[in-house]
C-alpha cells in the first residue's frame, strides 16, 4: 500500500467544528497556559489573544479620549515664622552686636555709594584700602563723571571686576550730576533708577547715609535667613520682601548688619559654629548638614 503524504492524510481527517480546534500557543506563552485561557473564555479566538468585539467597541478612539490634566506635584509649604521666635532672634542679635554699622569707610553719601559698588565680590578691608586715593582724586559726582574709564579702572583695580565697577561709577555719577545736581537722591526709586545701582546698593546708602530703613540682602543675609527659617526664598529681592513684614521697619538696617556680622563670625558658609551660637535654641538650621 502506497504511503500517503502528510497533506493527504490531513484531508481525510474528519472536519472540526469552529472553536473546537486545539488552541495554538501565542508567542511567549506555553501551550498549556493558552489552553487554560481558551477554556476560561470559551473559544479559541480568546486563546489567540483577540478581544471580544463588544469590548473593543466600548473603547473610544485614542483621539477622542479625554486626557486628564497632570496633577501638579504638591510643593512643600513654608510656614511663616512665629513672631515670638523672630522677636527672640532680634533680641539676641541686638545683645550680641550692639553697634551694627557698615564696615565701609565714607564721609558723604556719594562716597558710600561708590564704596558699596566697589564692595561687590570684595572684602570691606580691601575697599577701605582702595577708596582713599579715589576720593582724594575726585571730589564730587561731576569729577567722577568727567574722569576717563582707564583712570578709574587703574585706581579700582585691586577690588576686582574693575572694568565693570569703573563703568558703574562713571555712569551713576553722570546720572547724579546730570539729574540731581550732584546730590545723591534719598529714595529707593531714584537710587535704583541710577545706572549701575541695584536694590542692595540703594538700601545700603539709604540705611547708612540717610538713616532711612533699608533691608540689605547680601550673601550672608541670604544664607542666614534661610537657615533661621525666616524665608524659603532664594532670590535676593524675594528674600527682601519676605523679611520686611516680619522685622519691624525701624530695625531693617540693623537687622541686615546683624545677619552680616553673625554670618561672618559664627554662621559661616561652611560648617556653621552652631555649638557656640546664641541663636541655636531658636534656629531650625534649615539646610545645615555639617556644623562645628
Ligand atoms: S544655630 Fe547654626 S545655623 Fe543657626 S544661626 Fe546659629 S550657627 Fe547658623
Amino acid at each position: 500500500m502506497p504511503r500517503k503524504s502528510p497533506r493527504a492524510r490531513r484531508k481525510n481527517e474528519s472536519p472540526r467544528m469552529p472553536g473546537t480546534g486545539r488552541p495554538r500557543a501565542t508567542p511567549g506563552r506555553s501551550r498549556a497556559s493558552a489552553t487554560r485561557t481558551a477554556r476560561r473564555k470559551g473559544g479559541t479566538h480568546a486563546a489567540h489573544g483577540a478581544r471580544p468585539a463588544a469590548r473593543r467597541l466600548q473603547r473610544p478612539e485614542r483621539s477622542l479620549q479625554v486626557r486628564r490634566p497632570k496633577r501638579a506635584r504638591p510643593r512643600s509649604r513654608f510656614a511663616p515664622p512665629d513672631p515670638a521666635r523672630v522677636a527672640a532672634i532680634l533680641g539676641i542679635l541686638d545683645r550680641a552686636y550692639p553697634e551694627p554699622t557698615t564696615a565701609l569707610d565714607f564721609g558723604t553719601p556719594l562716597q558710600l555709594l561708590i564704596a558699596t559698588i566697589l564692595s561687590a565680590q570684595c572684602t570691606d578691608e580691601r575697599v577701605n584700602r582702595t577708596t582713599p586715593a579715589l576720593f582724594a582724586r575726585y571730589a564730587d559726582a561731576a569729577a567722577f563723571a568727567a574722569a576717563s574709564q582707564a583712570e578709574i579702572e587703574e585706581l579700582v583695580r585691586p577690588t576686582g571686576f574693575f572694568r565693570n565697577k569703573a563703568r558703574a561709577i562713571r555712569e551713576c555719577c553722570a546720572d547724579i550730576a546730570g539729574k540731581y545736581g550732584g546730590e545723591v537722591p534719598a529714595s529707593l526709586e531714584a537710587l535704583t533708577a541710577l545706572r549701575g545701582v541695584g536694590r542692595k546698593t540703594a538700601n545700603v546708602v539709604l540705611g547708612n547715609a540717610f538713616g532711612i530703613p533699608g533691608m540689605v540682602v547680601d550673601t550672608h543675609v541670604q544664607r542666614l535667613s534661610r537657615r533661621l527659617g525666616l524665608t524659603n526664598e532664594t532670590d535676593p529681592v524675594k528674600i527682601e520682601f519676605a523679611l520686611m513684614p516680619i522685622v519691624p521697619r525701624e530695625r531693617w538696617t540693623a537687622f541686615s548688619h546683624w545677619l552680616i556680622l553673625h554670618g561672618r563670625r559664627v554662621c559661616v558658609a561652611r560648617k556653621p559654629r552652631c555649638s557656640i551660637c546664641p541663636l541655636a535654641p531658636h534656629c531650625p538650621r534649615v539646610g545645615v548638614t555639617a556644623s562645628q
